[in-house]
């Protein structure tokens, strides 16, 4: 297939090209570099052998991604839209951009599309959309709630994308709904790559681990779980870049609007991922236990049964894998991509 990828540089779109062009799909990556660089798309080329093509554009700017559509010698057949902020603690500080940059760019990106008669999309979309679950593990029915502008212009995302469809039914949309991917290639050679500190737990205790940071502090350890610490379904990245291929190809029989928790449906504290992470890599991890951080649940993890029914889908990599493969990218990029 001809696939336009926004935000195809980033860490999941990284990730995810590389697994497409394995299956000879061809990709043209949209990205504004705001959070990423040109040289995880090169690193891709150079580890599948394979090319794609590059257009450094911003989704704000509609005629210019007009422009790329336009330019295609093959037109194109789906869009994977990872493009977008998703940190939390700066959607509440900032909500404006986030607003604009998560909810109007993919407005944009859908009357480009619509323009260009393209309408096969698949969405990043986060289990952020189902707030703070009151029982677990959380399916696809559930309603939708954000706790936070982040979350909400997830939520807001999934509105737009089914009215789009209620209005006109030629559009098949695929409404990913991750958990909390970690990992990185098993080459060590892509990998996830915060801006300055990171907000998240793995590339935070990879960086401890380092020594780049002195110590992680674990966000409570009262929560009423196994061992007071929170829960998470963590996914390695490589699982869900599979995932992505098996919906483009649910894509093709024309199902309308359809969401799919990806995530293992297994949780593991924080204390848990501690302690596989010290035992995969032989480092030792220094942490206290501190007070909760605001907005966190204690305890999310999916059912991912309709993935594994509708997509023939199922995450395959465990949390020691997850946790070696984190490890091995940040030994052979301490800092990243620089
Ligand atoms: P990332 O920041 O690594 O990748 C996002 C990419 O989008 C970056 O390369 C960035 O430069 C680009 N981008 C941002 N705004 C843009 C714009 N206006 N125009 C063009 N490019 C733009 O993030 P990621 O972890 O790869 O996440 C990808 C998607 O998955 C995001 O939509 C995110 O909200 C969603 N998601 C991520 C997680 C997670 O924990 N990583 C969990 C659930 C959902
Ligand atoms: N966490 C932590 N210390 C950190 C970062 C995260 O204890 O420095 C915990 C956080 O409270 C949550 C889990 O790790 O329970 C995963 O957090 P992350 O920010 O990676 O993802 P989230 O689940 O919030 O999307």
């Amino acid at each position: 297939m001809n696939l336009l990828v926004t935000g195809g540089a980033g860490y999941i779109g990284s990730h995810t090209c590389l697994e497409l062009l394995k299956q000879n799909h061809n990709i043209t990556v949209v990205d504004n570099l705001s959070n990423s660089s040109e040289e995880s798309l090169r690193r891709v080329q150079q580890i599948t052998g394979k090319k794609l093509s590059f257009y450094k554009v911003d989704l704000l700017d509609r005629d210019a991604l007009n422009n790329v559509l336009q330019s295609q010698s093959k037109k194109i057949d789906a869009v994977i839209h990872f493009a977008g902020f998703k940190a939390v603690g700066e959607s509440v500080q900032r909500p404006l951009w986030y607003y604009q940059n998560n909810v109007q760019s993919t407005l944009n990106l859908c009357e480009v599309m619509d323009a260009n008669g393209v309408r096969n999309i698949i969405f990043s979309s986060s289990c952020t959309v189902y707030g703070n679950p009151d029982v677990v593990p959380v399916h696809e029915d559930l309603p939708l709630s954000g706790t936070n502008p982040y979350g909400r212009s997830k939520v807001m995302v999934e509105q737009v994308l089914n009215d789009i469809y209620q209005a006109d039914n030629r559009w098949n949309i695929g409404l990913l709904r991750y958990f909390n991917p970690i990992g990185a290639h098993e080459s060590g050679q892509i990998g996830e790559d915060p801006l300055g500190i990171p907000n998240n737990l793995l590339p935070y205790i990879s960086q401890v681990a380092i020594g780049k940071l002195k110590q992680l502090t674990v966000f409570g350890g009262d929560y009423s779980t196994a061992d007071g610490s929170c829960v998470r379904d963590y996914i390695h990245v490589v699982d869900l870049a599979v995932g992505h291929v098996k919906a483009l190809e649910k894509l093709e029989e024309n199902p309308g609007v359809v969401a799919y928790n990806l995530g293992t449906g297994q949780g593991y504290s924080v204390l848990e991922v501690i302690a596989a992470f010290e035992k995969v890599t032989g480092e030792k991890v220094p942490h206290i236990i501190s007070g909760r951080r605001s907005g966190d649940a204690a305890e999310c993890y999916g059912n991912p049964e309709k993935a594994k029914m509708e997509l023939s889908w199922q995450a395959e990599r465990s949390i020691e894998d997850m946790c070696r493969d984190t490890w091995r990218w940040q030994k052979a990029n301490p800092n990243g991509y620089c």
